[in-house]
C-alpha cells in the first residue's frame, strides 16, 4: 500500500439530458484518484454553472445542487493536490470569464513550467485567483496575441510543458486534450447517438453505461459538439513521444479500468507472475496487503503454486485517526485500518505481496503486526522496482529524502522493515508486463530518467507566496 497519491480524476459528458447527474456518478467512480475536493460545471449551451467543495463527492453534492446543474453537458473533477495547497480556491473545475466568453477546465497532471509562466504574467500585471497550475492555461488563452491565432488552444498547449489530461468546457462544447507524452490517461466513450464521454479511467464509463471507444491520443485535441466528435493535433508528429505513467498500472488506477488501452487487473496479475519468477521464496502461503497488493499477490500465487490466503482484514470505516504520534499509537492506528487474521499467519512462512513502498513507515508497522501474530518467516515481495525519485508529473510522492529507497540498498531496506527477505520486481520485468513497448512508458520515479526536463527546485507549493486561506 503506497503512500503516493494521485493528482486527480476528470470526467466529461456531452449530449445527455441528465449530464450533471451522470457526471456526478462518473467522478464518484473516480474518487480513488483524489479525495480532497470535487466539482462539477455544466452548461445549457449558453451559460456555465459550477458547484465545487472540499471533501468527498458524496458529501459535496445533493439533489438540490444537481438539480441546479441539470444541463445537457457537464465536466467534473476529483482532486488530490499536487500543485497548490488543498484549499477551496484551488478546487476544480476552474471557471473563468475572458474576452471570448466563459470557460471551465478540469485538469489531471502537473504543468512543470507553470511557476515560470505565472511569474512572467504577474510581472505584466496579471492577477491569479488560485495557486494551482491549471489557471495558467486560462491566462495563456486570454492573452490578446493568442486569442487572434487560427487555433488559440493548439497554440497555448504548445506553450505548456509537463503532464496534462484536460477536459475544457465552453458554453456550447466540450474539448479534451492530452500532452504529447500522454503521461496521464484520458479515454473516450460513447453512450448512444450524439452522446460522448471522456474520463481519466474507463471504470467511470462502466458506471454510467458508456462504451469505451479509444484513448485521446498524446498531442490530440478532441472536440465534442453538435457535429459529433472531431479531432486534430496540436503538435507535430515528431513531438509525440509516449511516456505513459507506469505507476497508473502498478498502483493508482481501478482494477476494472482500461488504462492506456490495457486492463489494470490483468496487468497486475502479470506483474505478480513476473515477480514470482524473478523473486521466488520458500514459503507456505502468499498474502497481500489490501487492497492494492491483491492482484499481484494472486499472480504470484498462480505462478509459484503457493496457496493465496487472506492475511489481513481492512476496515473501510476508519478515516483519519487523530492520535498521539508515538510508535505504539501508530501501530494501533495501522491495526485499526488493517487487522491481521492470526489463524492464517501463525507458525507459517509467508510471502507478503504489495504494489510499492514509498516512505516505508506503514509497511514496517504491517510487518511488525505479522510478527506479533506469529509469522515464522516474512518474505516481502514488491511488484515494482524501488521508488527512488520524486514525480513531477502529477503524483504526490514525498521529497527524495523521505523516499525509503532513495539512498538505501535493498539489504538496508530489508533490515529497516525487519523482514526475512525482500525482493523487488526489476524495471525490465515490470515493463515486460505492459502491452505497449517499454519505451512508451515513464518510469522516472524508479530510474530518474524524466521525459520532460524538470527543475528539482519546483515543488507542490511553487505557485504560492503567502498562503491565502479562505474559509
Ligand atoms: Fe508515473 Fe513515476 Fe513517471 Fe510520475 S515519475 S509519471 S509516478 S512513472
Amino acid at each position: 500500500m503506497s503512500q503516493a497519491r494521485e493528482s486527480c480524476g476528470v470526467f466529461g459528458i456531452y449530449g445527455h439530458c441528465d449530464a450533471a447527474e451522470l457526471c456526478y456518478l462518473g467522478i464518484f467512480a473516480l474518487q480513488h484518484r483524489g479525495q480532497e475536493s470535487a466539482g462539477i460545471a455544466s452548461s445549457d449551451g449558453q451559460r456555465i454553472r459550477c458547484h465545487r467543495g472540499m471533501g468527498l463527492v458524496s458529501r459535496i453534492f445533493d439533489k438540490n445542487t444537481l438539480d441546479q446543474l441539470h444541463n445537457p453537458m457537464a465536466i467534473g473533477h476529483t482532486r488530490y493536490s499536487t500543485t497548490g495547497s488543498s484549499l477551496p480556491i484551488n478546487t476544480q473545475p476552474v471557471v473563468a470569464e475572458y474576452s471570448q466568453g466563459q470557460i471551465a477546465i478540469a485538469h489531471n497532471g502537473n504543468l512543470i513550467n507553470a511557476p515560470l509562466l505565472r511569474r512572467t504574467y504577474e510581472a505584466h500585471g496579471s492577477i491569479f485567483h488560485t495557486t494551482s497550475d491549471t489557471e495558467v492555461i486560462i491566462h495563456l488563452l486570454a492573452k490578446p496575441d493568442h486569442v487572434i491565432k487560427p487555433d488559440p488552444l493548439a497554440h497555448v498547449l504548445n506553450h505548456v510543458q509537463g503532464a496534462f489530461s484536460l477536459i475544457i468546457m465552453l458554453p456550447d462544447r466540450i474539448i479534451a486534450a492530452r500532452d504529447p507524452h500522454g503521461i496521464r490517461p484520458l479515454a473516450l466513450g460513447r453512450m448512444g447517438t450524439g452522446t460522448y464521454c471522456v474520463a481519466s479511467e474507463t471504470c467511470s464509463f462502466d458506471i454510467v453505461g458508456a462504451q469505451y471507444l479509444r484513448d485521446v491520443e498524446p498531442g490530440e485535441i478532441v472536440e465534442l459538439d453538435h457535429r459529433g466528435m472531431t479531432s486534430r493535433y496540436f503538435c507535430q508528429p515528431g513531438q509525440v513521444t509516449p511516456a505513459h505513467c507506469v505507476f497508473e498500472l502498478v498502483y493508482f488506477a481501478d482494477p476494472a479500468s482500461l488504462v492506456f488501452g490495457q486492463n489494470v487487473h490483468t496487468t497486475r496479475l502479470k506483474l505478480g507472475r513476473q515477480l514470482a519468477i524473478e523473486q521466488p521464496a520458500k514459503a507456505d502461503a502468499v498474502i497481500s496487503i489490501p487492497d492494492s497488493g491483491r492482484c499481484p499477490a494472486m499472480g504470484f500465487s498462480q505462478e509459484s503454486g503457493l496457496p493465496y490466503v487472506r492475511g489481513f482484514v481492512r476496515s473501510h470505516y476508519v478515516g483519519r485517526t487523530f492520535i498521539e504520534p508515538s510508535q505504539e499509537m501508530r501501530d494501533i492506528s495501522v491495526k485499526m485500518k488493517l487487522n491481521v487474521i492470526r489463524e492464517s499467519i501463525k507458525g507459517k512462512r509467508v510471502v507478503v505481496v504489495d504494489d510499492s513502498i514509498v516512505r516505508g513507515t506503514t509497511t514496517r508497522a504491517k510487518m511488525r503486526s505479522l510478527r506479533q501474530a506469529g509469522a515464522k518467516e516474512i518474505h516481502l515481495r514488491i511488484s515494482c522496482p524501488p521508488v527512488r525519485r520524486p514525480c513531477y508529473y502529477g503524483v504526490d510522492f514525498p521529497s527524495s529524502d523521505e523516499l525509503l529507497a532513495h539512498d538505501r540498498t535493498v539489504e538496508q531496506i530489508s533490515e529497516f522493515l525487519d523482514v526475512d527477505s525482500l525482493g523487488y520486481l526489476s524495471q525490465e520485468g515490470m515493463l515486460s508486463c505492459m502491452d505497449q513497448p517499454a519505451d512508451h512508458f515513464c518510469a522516472a520515479c524508479f530510474s530518474g530518467q524524466y521525459c520532460v526536463a524538470v527543475d528539482p527546485q519546483v515543488s507542490k507549493y511553487s505557485m504560492e507566496r503567502n498562503q491565502l486561506h479562505m474559509f
